[in-house]
């Protein structure tokens, strides 16, 4: 064996995702968007002290019809203040009072988070990163989303609190971002390669976008070009972060040949160019 790498469900190599900010009632006309297209968002809410102030904010009964179509609900903040500019309590408030709050509404374990108002691209006040990477990890935060106005970044984070997406729905680049994705070819080689890594397109943004500027037809125009593919996965971020790490959870032999997986998840991945799945609970001997 020279080469493996993490494939997605079905041996897919490639992945697509979104996350929308806010919790806008326009999310729901999204959110039928991304559901005729078979497509899966995560949508980061605030605390309802902060949603009830705004009154373009979906109601729960809505957020529950978007959770029921396979979605995720994720945190961002109880009040939606950036951790890089607060203490650690402050930081700490907003985040574990917004996560009980989103999980005593929607009755399911919440542990996705979007940083708000530019999150950790600066600190000051004291903050530093490794206090706000400390409180995320003692709050069980699985992994944070940061900001990226679209560097055509398709590989999956190496640092979970720091996952930059590919780019926003609005940036000029996208198309071209697009063409690029859908062009790589990630099935299976017959024979070992170095730069075989799963990808994922990551788009972000607000819904109330594209009611503020009529852009509906945008957003329409990105999903019609995403969907549909064979080789792509459709999967809210949490999905793509469970599976990832169920992969990593797989246990080898010293050979590199016989590999055991104790995880839920049935994993896939590419071994020196042939697909292989090694399903819950089964050992499996490659060669
Ligand atoms: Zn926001």
């Amino acid at each position: 064996m020279r080469y493996r790498f993490m494939r997605f469900p079905e041996g897919k190599g490639k992945a697509v995702t979104f996350s929308y900010d806010d919790g806008s009632k326009h999310d729901v006309r999204l959110a039928e968007i991304f559901n005729k297209h078979n497509l899966k968002c995560t949508f980061n809410l605030n605390g309802e002290a902060l949603r009830a102030d705004w009154d373009y904010c979906m109601s729960t009964e809505e957020a529950k019809a978007i959770l029921d179509a396979g979605h995720e609900i994720a945190i961002h903040g109880l009040e939606h203040r950036a951790p890089g500019t607060l203490r650690s309590v402050e930081g700490i408030k907003e985040i574990l009072d917004c996560r009980r709050e989103l999980e005593k509404r929607y009755g399911r374990i919440i542990r996705g988070y979007a940083y708000p108002d530019g999150g950790i691209s600066g600190f000051c006040n004291g903050a530093t990163k490794e206090e706000v990477y400390g409180y995320l990890r003692g709050l069980d935060i699985a992994y944070a989303r940061s900001l990226d106005e679209g560097n055509f970044n398709i590989s999956l984070p190496d640092d979970w609190y720091d996952w930059h997406p590919t780019a926003h729905h609005g940036s000029e680049k996208i198309d071209n971002y697009i063409d690029a994705f859908l062009a790589i070819d990630r099935s299976p080689k017959g024979h070992p390669a170095s730069d075989a890594v799963p990808l994922v397109f990551y788009v972000w943004g607000h819904s109330a976008e594209f009611s503020h500027d009529d852009s509906w037809s945008r957003i329409e125009y990105i999903c019609g070009r995403l969907a549909g593919e064979k080789d792509v996965w459709y999967a809210t971020n949490m999905e793509i972060y469970e599976y990832s790490k169920a992969y990593e959870s797989l246990v080898w032999n010293a050979e590199g040949n016989m590999v055991y997986n104790p995880t839920l998840i049935d994993v896939w991945f590419d071994f020196d160019g042939k697909l292989f799945e090694v399903k819950s609970g089964q050992t499996l001997t490659l060669c």
